[in-house]
């Protein structure tokens, strides 16, 4: 998928996180922050990729050495992943900022991954074992069909936030309103 597919589909699985959990409007901001930058993590294995152009002393080797949509879009990393965020979660002294910040990483890695599973290229979920894999219908990167999900993904977000916030802006847009009556 191309980059801004894969921001919207982050954004959108973490509205889902936010909706589900229950989170509350400020760390629903680091949540989603995070998000954007899980979405965009595992393409740091190529150097031409939105972020391996930022960060060529990282893009550079890993292409080298493991090849674009190798180790990181596999279950290896996704296992290491979650290891470390439960590490961090559970033994680091992190603010709650942060720890919403890298649930946010977590969960735009795995849409990022998901979304590259739907495409024909396909994702080594077995990595070292080289086969890619793919969903039984896949569509083209940069495709109409991805320029579609790309405004499904925004629409979701928005519906979802919409959804977790409306009551809580209406409630205080109603104490508003009640304090400034006469
Ligand atoms: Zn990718």
């Amino acid at each position: 998928m191309m980059v801004p597919t894969h921001l919207a589909a982050g954004m959108f699985a973490g509205a889902g996180t936010v909706a589900w959990l229950q989170v509350p409007p400020l760390p629903t901001v680091w949540l989603l922050l995070g998000a954007l930058i899980g979405a965009l993590l595992p393409d740091i294995d190529h150097p031409k990729s939105w972020l391996g152009r930022r960060l060529p002393f990282l893009s550079l080797p890993l292409s080298a050495i493991f090849g674009h949509r190798g180790i990181t879009h596999s279950l290896l990393a996704v296992v290491g992943m979650v290891w470390g965020l439960h590490q961090a979660l559970t033994h680091w002294d992190l603010s709650h900022h942060w720890r919403w910040a890298g649930v946010g990483v977590a969960v735009g890695y795995l849409s990022h991954l998901l979304g590259d599973f739907a495409t024909h290229g396909g994702v080594p979920w077995l990595w070292p074992y080289t086969q890619r894999f793919s969903l039984p219908l896949t569509f083209r990167t940069g495709s109409w069909f991805e320029r579609m999900l790309f405004f499904a993904f925004w629409a979701g977000t928005l519906y979802l936030l919409i959804l977790r916030f409306a009551p809580w802006v209406l409630h205080d847009a109603l104490a508003l309103w009640q304090r400034l009556s006469p």
